[in-house]
């Protein structure tokens, strides 16, 4: 028999991120969590409060935002609250870097407000302050109750650390290239500071890892290493993955590596918006990506064709995309009033050579008519031809039979 499907999800511990009746779990047996993150200023309370409720409702299941200023720090009780006024439930994850041992302390409204920390190990500080100021937020997590997620960055990688592991490299009998000492010092940093976290008093089950770098073979390489070595559940990204289809793709073939493998218990897609580009974007991508693996499902899925010669119109990729952008928006609201709808697929398909067939492999599917067919198209419910459309209103007709499906 030839199987498929991911191998074995990878053992981990699992943590929990609250926020009022919410509770999302990362690691353990728990479905891959879809996170990202506003581009808005913290200070501007409303704007990043109405840009967090869209991620939200897109489907975000963390929302991080960053703290980097006393103002962004006073401002996160503010944002906190119009969610609330907004039926908002999204636990918020504060990003920290250089300040946070501070705004912690000085903000407990905003320490309390936040549901996790990220802290950057290698922007907390320098020489004796970085041990104390990791003390302190670490500190601040115990004393409200709150996970911490240790992210490392190549970007921002903690130098010291980086100058030890060269110089322990230095002294191998055969030492290892560059990039696999970038590599231990990655990983060395993330569960250095995992270790120390709980040797301060946090509880093992409150960490979470990230180790992110910007390529995809080094990403692959990590975390593959990163989870032989821990069982903290682990936050996969590949950051500054870059902008439209260069940061989708390589964002998924990094990703998709990991996740076959069973490694990664949430997911951020690090997409460059287009200027004035939907931030959503991001988490769109994230769903897609564990949805077509087979790892969740967020929302009905839409089989088209790529169309060609023998479809000469635009209309099924009209429809194709109507269809698509209809589901998802309706999805907040369906998956309340039908549960399990996001188990249904629709094809819509340009021609007869693979539109019946595949059609019949959807709950829905339609052959709309190619280039010197008859003006018909056929549709096929749960594998049966069920009906012929033909005229100018297909479009409006599908759209209304695939309603009517979702509400049987
Ligand atoms: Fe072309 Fe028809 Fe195949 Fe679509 S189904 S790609 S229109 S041959």
């Amino acid at each position: 028999a030839i199987a498929s499907g991911p191998v074995a999800r990878r053992a981990s511990r699992s943590a929990k991120i609250v926020y009022g009746k919410r509770e999302i779990i990362v690691g353990g047996s728990a479905p891959v969590v879809v996170q990202s993150m506003t581009n808005t200023d913290t200070a501007d309370a409303i704007g990043t409060a109405i840009q967090i409720k869209e991620l939200a409702r897109a489907g975000s299941e963390l929302v991080r935002i960053t703290v980097n200023n006393a103002e962004a720090a006073a401002a996160v009780p503010a944002i906190r609250e119009q969610l609330d006024r907004m039926d908002i439930d999204v636990p918020l994850v504060g990003d920290f870097h250089y300040n946070g041992h501070t705004l912690l302390k000085d903000f407990p409204d905003c320490a309390r407000a936040l549901s996790k920390y990220r802290i950057n190990p290698g922007n907390v500080g320098q020489g004796a302050k970085r041990d104390t100021q990791f003390a302190q937020m670490i500190e601040m997590a115990c004393l409200y109750d709150k996970p911490v997620r240790i992210g490392v960055n190549w970007g921002s990688l903690d130098q010291a650390l980086l100058a030890r592991i060269m110089d322990e490299n230095a002294q191998r009998a055969a030492p290892w290239s560059a990039q696999s000492v970038m590599y231990e010092a990655l990983i060395t940093s993330a569960i250095e500071n995992a270790v120390r976290a709980e040797e301060l008093g946090l509880a093992g089950d409150k960490i979470i890892l990230s180790c992110k770098v910007s390529g995809v073979q080094d990403l692959i390489a990590v975390y593959r290493e990163l989870a032989k070595r821990c069982d903290y559940p682990l936050h996969l990204g590949l950051t500054e993955a870059g902008m439209g289809s260069k940061g989708i793709v390589a964002s998924t073939a990094a990703l998709s590596v990991l996740l076959q493998e069973g490694i990664g218990d949430t997911i951020r897609i690090s997409l460059t918006p287009e200027p004035g580009g939907d931030r959503c974007k991001e988490v769109v991508v994230g769903q897609e990506i564990l949805q077509t693996m087979g790892l969740r499902k967020f929302t009905p899925m839409v089989i088209a064709c790529p169309g060609c010669g023998r479809t000469t119109s635009t209309v099924f990729q009209q429809l194709a995309d109507d269809i698509q952008t209809f589901l998802r928006d309706q999805m907040p609201v369906w998956k309340k009033q039908y549960p399990g709808v996001e188990n249904m697929n629709v094809a819509v398909m340009g021609c007869i050579v693979n539109g019946p067939g595949e059609s019949k492999h959807a709950n829905i599917g339609i052959s709309l008519p190619g280039t010197g067919e008859s003006p018909a198209a056929p549709v096929f419910i749960d594998g049966a031809k069920a009906m012929t459309l033909r005229g100018d209103n297909i479009a409006e007709e599908f759209h209304a039979i695939v309603l009517d499906y979702v509400k049987a």
